[in-house]
């Protein structure tokens, strides 16, 4: 047994096999090609390839399981040889000179979504078969092997780090528990980690090698503990841990339908925060009271072109609908620092933190704020939506965002679009916003704090340095502070002020956010039952 050492980011236990993740190899590009002919020769004899793997696996399901269980890889084989499938593939390759891996990633997106869209229950499942096989000729064509996916079983992801564009487009049900070299305790990897409820552990000394892919692990989220090949005893003592996780869980269960209320009767909201409609299963399973923070960026990042304003449309009014008139705040576009993408094009900056990001950027290039606005206001008669700007530092930028509104309102109007202007409110994540809270109290329907970006900029601390990890102050008196002087300003207007960022899934802190008047918290989805316990605990009268 070897054992290795990180940073906790999130407790847990999970017992599995460890994949090491390889950059690139999961994202596809759009590349250029010089030889479209050659590609499409790349592609033929991956999917040869992928016909012969398909085969086998049918041979030998036959043999394990019979030939009704069976049938999975012959309608497999029948879709690669699907005569629209092919052609689009060869007009991407061949039309417009891209990639063989691009086409086929492209055309199996597009064709996984048709399906989806369709009433027909057969042909909506058909959208994880088409996904299916173009992952395995994906795999194919990038020469990864194949036991890389541990013939779909989920697995402890270790990786030297990962950016944000890279987790929005991981199979999530695939993922026991990350494991990073590098990252930050604030990143974004971090807080995915926190979302999906799983150990993350980052910081860790742990090979990057085939000594450790593929190998049977323990990861210990409370202490930070990689144990690779565990010894039986560990591993019997973990399974225990394991199975006593499962039982809390199942407890916390109890308080579900229970209002978050402390024993003196003070009520507090609690939201979850959410990347992505995909994550609404775990709003509602662990019965949310809105959405607190939808980070739309992340719509923008697992694609490799901007998304329409009809695509956005249909997931925003997706949300809006299965939440039910429940509170849903769409945070607009917080693209920048961290969170890059490719087709937006953006100069490399010294300082991305500091740099051109969320706000700066939507009012930089209208148009591409002005597609989202479009999309939220058509979309906010379909719900209880609110819309939220980040990286607010001045009462200027409200007024510059008014405008854009007006347009946006006149413009619809004009094209006889049915729509709404929802409540708007502002983020407060800069010591700037802060500091002139009263004004912006003015201008907005709401503040949620973004204590993130707020403690990474009043410590003066990249959230994404690693190395400043031992002088980040997660309790600071500082962010603490500010966090007061928004609540009372926000509530001298007549508005609410809740938090949304890290911060207010911290236990620790409950009691202290109850005192100051904090109205709402929005956390990790599983964060949402832990937090009302500690709520329905707390007595404020006698803090
Ligand atoms: C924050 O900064 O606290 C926040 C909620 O936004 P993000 O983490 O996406 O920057
Ligand atoms: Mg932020």
């Amino acid at each position: 047994m070897l054992t290795y050492q990180g940073k906790s980011v999130f407790g847990g236990i999970a017992i599995g096999k460890i994949r090491v993740y390889r950059k690139n190899a999961q994202t596809v590009k759009r590349v250029r090609v010089e030889d479209p002919q050659r590609e499409m020769e790349r592609f033929l004899a991956a999917k040869e390839t992928a016909a012969a793997q398909l085969k086998s696996l049918y041979d030998k399901a036959c043999r394990e399981v019979g030939e009704d269980n069976a049938a999975i890889f012959e309608i497999h084989q029948m879709m690669l040889d699907d005569a629209d499938y092919l052609e689009s593939i060869e007009n991407i390759i061949k039309n417009q000179s891209l990639g063989a891996e691009y086409a086929v990633a492209a055309t199996g997106e597009n064709f996984a979504q048709m399906f989806a869209s369709m009433d027909d229950a057969y042909m909506q499942a058909r959208a994880a078969d088409v996904k299916d096989i173009s992952e395995r000729l994906l795999r194919i064509l990038s020469g990864r092997e194949e036991e890389q996916d541990g013939g779909g079983e989920p697995m402890i992801l270790a990786a030297e780090d990962l950016a944000p564009s890279e987790t929005v487009q991981l199979d999530k049900s695939k993922v026991l528990a990350f494991v990073t070299v590098k990252g930050s305790a604030n990143s974004h990897t971090a807080i995915l980690a926190r979302t999906m409820n799983i150990p993350a552990i980052i910081g860790a000394d742990l090979p990057l090698t085939d000594e450790s892919d593929g190998k049977t692990a323990v990861v210990d989220g409370f202490s930070g503990k990689i144990y690779v090949d565990p010894e039986p005893e560990l591993l019997k003592e973990m399974q225990a841990r394991l199975a006593q996780e499962k039982e809390k869980k199942r407890l916390l269960q109890t308080l579900k339908g229970k209002e978050n209320v402390t024993l003196d009767g003070k009520r507090i909201q609690v939201y979850a925060n959410i990347g992505n409609s995909r994550d609404l299963a775990l709003v509602l399973s662990n019965d949310a009271g809105g959405i607190g923070l939808f980070r739309s960026e992340f719509l923008y990042l697992e694609r490799d072109t901007f998304p329409t304003e009809e695509e956005q449309f249909v997931i925003y009014k997706q949300v809006a609908e299965t939440m039910a008139g429940k509170k849903v705040i769409i945070r607009t576009l917080d693209i920048g620092a961290d969170k890059q993408a490719d087709y937006f094009g953006l100069a490399h900056e010294e300082n991305p933190a500091m740099g051109l990001r969320a706000i700066r950027l939507c009012l930089t290039r209208p148009e591409i704020f002005k597609t989202q606005l479009r999309a939220l206001f058509r979309a906010a008669a379909f719900g209880n939506l609110s819309v939220m700007y980040p990286m607010i530092t001045s009462v200027a930028e409200m007024r510059k965002i008014q405008a854009v509104v007006q347009q946006v309102t006149e413009e619809l109007t004009a094209d006889g679009v049915p729509f709404m202007v929802p409540e708007q409110g502002i983020m407060i994540e800069t010591p700037a916003a802060v500091m002139i809270s009263d004004l912006l109290a003015k201008e907005a329907a709401f503040f949620s704090i973004g204590t993130n970006d707020l403690s990474q900029y009043t410590m003066a601390i990249d959230r994404q340095n690693p190395s400043l990890d031992d002088f980040f102050e997660p309790h600071s008196e500082a962010v603490l502070r500010m966090i007061q002087m928004t609540v009372e300003n926000g509530h001298k207007e007549g508005i609410w002020v809740g938090i949304c960022g890290e911060l207010g899934a911290d236990l620790d802190l409950t009691q202290t956010f109850l005192k100051m008047g904090v109205d709402e918290l929005s956390v990790s989805p599983g964060r949402v039952l832990p937090l009302r316990q500690v709520i329905r605990q707390t007595d404020t009268r006698k803090l």
